[in-house]
């Protein structure tokens, strides 16, 4: 059985007394908190007070990127042991908000993937196609290019801690959910296509979440389905309240 994992990405939001603030008041409101993996993703500098604030909790803190390399004259850039040394867990890799802004590519996807696994820390994978690739039917051709890419020159072994998040791009931050069914087919494509790459045992284990508009209301109908263990949740996750109640509703 793969666990659920329900993720916060808080994006350029919340100093550090805001997320620390966020978290004594989440807490009273979850329950059923250890059915599911719970992890937040603040900004670099909230990254700290949060590790301290959620220390003996169920929750754990997971940066938005991360450089490949351990230290070198990366100006701006952090590294996987920065953020090993300070408790982060969790690492989201290629979000989409990265791949347009920050020109980050299915290679950099892969190099920052092998550096997140040989670190220890918990990859969180973003794959997803734009709307004009959906509409030209390219959704299978793009996520398959994108699973790929990112395992190339990966032992299956490695893969174990493997979450990918499918976050269509027309569907971050728009409202627009993709439908329990889109979803679900995107997921099957993605397990496949690790499947073939890295067998069925790493394919069954993979947690496949979904991102995009995600909202208390959808996150039942979502999360439900054979093929989603959870959800990458964005600007719903930065309110104690709906962040929460997507907990409840999912769990
Ligand atoms: P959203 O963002 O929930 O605001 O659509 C999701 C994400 O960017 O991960």
């Amino acid at each position: 059985m793969r666990k659920l994992l329900i993720a916060a990405n808080w994006k350029m939001y919340k100093t550090p007394t805001e997320s620390t603030a966020f978290l004594t008041s989440f807490f009273p409101l979850v329950k059923n908190i250890e059915t599911a993996e719970i992890v937040l993703c603040p900004a670099m500098t909230s990254l700290t007070a949060l590790v301290d604030a959620a220390r003996g909790k169920s929750v754990c803190v997971g940066a938005q990127t991360m450089h490949w390399l351990n230290e070198g004259a990366y100006t701006g850039e952090t590294s996987p042991t920065m953020l090993t040394a300070i408790g982060a867990t969790h690492v989201l890799i290629g979000h989409s908000e990265r791949r347009q802004y920050f020109n980050e590519t299915d290679t950099t996807v892969n190099l920052k993937l092998k550096s997140a696994l040989a670190h220890g820390l918990v990859p969180i994978v973003c794959v997803g196609e734009h709307l004009n690739e959906r509409e030209q039917n390219l959704t299978a051709d793009v996520l398959n290019l994108q699973v790929s890419v990112a395992l190339e020159g990966i032992d299956a072994a490695a893969l174990a801690p493997l979450v990918i998040a499918y976050e269509p791009v027309w569907a971050i931050g728009t409202g627009r959910t993709a439908t329990p069914e889109i979803a679900e087919d995107a997921h099957k494509i993605i397990r496949t296509k690790i499947a073939s790459i890295a067998g069925s045992d790493v394919a069954n284990a993979t947690r496949i979440l979904y991102g995009g508009s995600v909202k208390p209301d959808n996150a039942r109908s979502l999360c439900c389905l054979d093929d989603i263990d959870g959800a990458l949740v964005g600007g719903a996750s930065l309110e104690p309240t709906s962040f929460s109640q997507i907990i409840a509703n999912a769990t």
